[in-house]
Order: structure tokens, then sequence, then C-alpha cells
């Protein structure tokens, strides 16, 4: 995987997301991303970004003031 902006080697991470809902924050913990070497560029696969907005809208129908998942926890 590439950087999309240096275009340096980016490796096989962890991250973490927080999301302003609005009402509310969602927190997303151990994301599988992708971090440049060089400019600490993260970036996800599809697959994740399609989780992460399917965890999104799970918290908005919850509407709790702070929601923490663990990405390989949820559904
Ligand atoms: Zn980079």
């Amino acid at each position: 995987m590439k950087c999309m902006k240096c275009g340096k080697t980016a490796y096989k991470s962890l991250t973490s997301e927080a999301i302003e809902l609005g009402f509310g924050l969602l927190v997303i913990r151990n994301i599988p991303c992708y971090k440049c070497e060089e400019c600490d560029e993260i970036f996800y696969t599809g697959d994740v970004v399609s989780r992460i907005e399917g965890m999104i809208e799970e918290a908005k129908q919850r509407m709790q003031e702070i929601s923490v998942i663990y990405y390989e926890d949820a559904a």
C-alpha cells in the first residue's frame, strides 16, 4: 500500500477514530488501517470504510452521548 499523500510505503496498523454525531460522540477503537511511514497519514480500505459507516448509522439510532465501540467486537 502506498501513501496517497506522499507516495511512500504505508504499513498495517491500528488506530482509533472519534466521530462527532451532533448529539454525541462515537469512538471506534482498534480500527485496522494503513499508516504512512513518512508523513503518518492514515488510510482505510474500502471494506473498513463501509463498516465504519455502518457503525455510525447504528450509533445514530442509539442516541447515546458517548459510545465507544471496538472494531473487532462489532457485528
Ligand atoms: Zn505519506
